[in-house]
């Protein structure tokens, strides 16, 4: 009861003409910049599209220190009734603009027609894991689909059979991942040969429990309460063959919201992910970013890790602003 209380006055709340940070985004790695600037004492406000991020998504969180077995929801409650302890608010709503103002701040405009000024703003819009698109994807999403090996191969252990769609290393090390758990693991990949660096490769080829299926797509996912089975269909051979699977997990990449970095003058990296040094600086100064659209720890995109950027980037901002306004703010 007290949670919904103040859950819902934080929802409320509305945007004030002029902020310490603003942070752009909703996820894990928003929420914990937004703690940490409360507790550098930033007056600071969050702005974001979808409470929890890719949370949202997920089903069962058993990854992050300290909260075991945590449905995603209550751990989702849990990160935003932790940011309301400190008062920041939640202001749902989509930034379309970080606008130099001249004088090191910056202006936020957001889709909703919202504006407030901040003397640092720390971007953390996450990235889209890339979807399949086929019929039974969304409908078994967290029961049996999952987008990350990394976080749910142990919910499979003892499992008779799981899939892995894709070709890069995120596949090929979520199937080796996965093999340690699951009786059999099947790789699917649309060509015949790997963008995944070839020591992995073959490293998964000498796994006795991998089978790899080249050449392949997953045309559809069955089951009933969850996952228990896929349509696949050869395109070498020409045939299509069903398989018994316990789990699909689609490691087919990101899609970074390279436009918002291009729109706002932050500099990306070659897979489009915001630059950052290691304090999670971006190349606009006064501007810092977290989690999964940052160029830090590509290819390990957690919780815990988005948690750790959200947590430097609000040390930094609180760095940057008391050396730019060093008289006070
Ligand atoms: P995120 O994708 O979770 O959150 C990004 C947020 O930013 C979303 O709420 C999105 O709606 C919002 N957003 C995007 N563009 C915006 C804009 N222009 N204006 C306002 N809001 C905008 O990303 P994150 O917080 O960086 O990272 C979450 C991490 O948690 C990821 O690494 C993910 O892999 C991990 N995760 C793990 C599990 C697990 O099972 N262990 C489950 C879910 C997520």
């Amino acid at each position: 009861m007290a949670l919904e209380l103040k859950l819902a006055q934080v929802g409320e709340e509305e945007l004030a003409p002029e902020y310490d940070v603003v942070i752009v985004g909703a996820g894990p790695a928003a929420m914990s910049a937004a703690v940490y600037s409360a507790r550098f004492m930033l007056r600071s406000a969050t702005i974001g599209e979808e409470p929890g991020g890719q949370l949202t998504l997920a089903g069962v969180i058993d990854d992050y220190l300290g909260l075991p077995d945590m449905a995603a929801p209550d751990m989702i409650g849990r990160f935003r009734d932790h940011a309301g302890k400190y008062g920041v608010p939640l202001i749902m709503d989509r930034v379309e603009a970080i606008e130099d103002l001249g004088d090191s701040r910056k202006r936020v405009v957001t889709l909703g027609g919202r504006e407030t000024v901040a003397k640092a703003v720390i971007v953390a819009i996450g990235s889209k894991r890339r979807k399949l698109g086929v019929p039974g994807e969304d409908r078994y999403n967290a029961r049996g689909v999952s987008y990350c090996s990394v976080c749910d191969a142990p919910l499979f252990r003892g499992a008779e059979a799981v899939a892995v769609v894709g070709g890069g290393d995120s596949a090929v090390e979520g199937a080796a991942m996965l093999a340690d758990y699951a009786k059999r693991v099947y790789l699917i990949h649309r060509r015949d040969s790997f963008r995944a660096q070839p020591i992995n490769v073959d490293g998964l080829r000498r796994r006795r429990n991998v089978e790899f299926m080249l050449n392949s797509y997953v045309r559809e996912i069955r089951g009933d309460t969850r996952v228990r089975e896929i349509d696949v269909e050869d395109a070498g051979k020409g045939s299509r063959s069903t398989l018994k699977v316990d789990g699909v997990f689609i490691e087919i990449g990101f899609e970074p919201d390279t436009e918002f970095a291009r729109r706002n003058g932050l500099g990306i990296d070659d897979g489009g992910y915001i630059k950052v040094d290691g304090w999670m600086r971006t190349t606009a100064p006064g501007v810092f970013a977290a989690g999964d659209c940052t160029s830090a720890w590509v290819g390990f995109r957690q919780i815990v890790t988005a948690v750790a950027q959200g947590a430097v980037a609000a040390y930094s901002a609180s760095r940057y602003i008391r050396e730019r306004w060093p008289g006070g703010r």
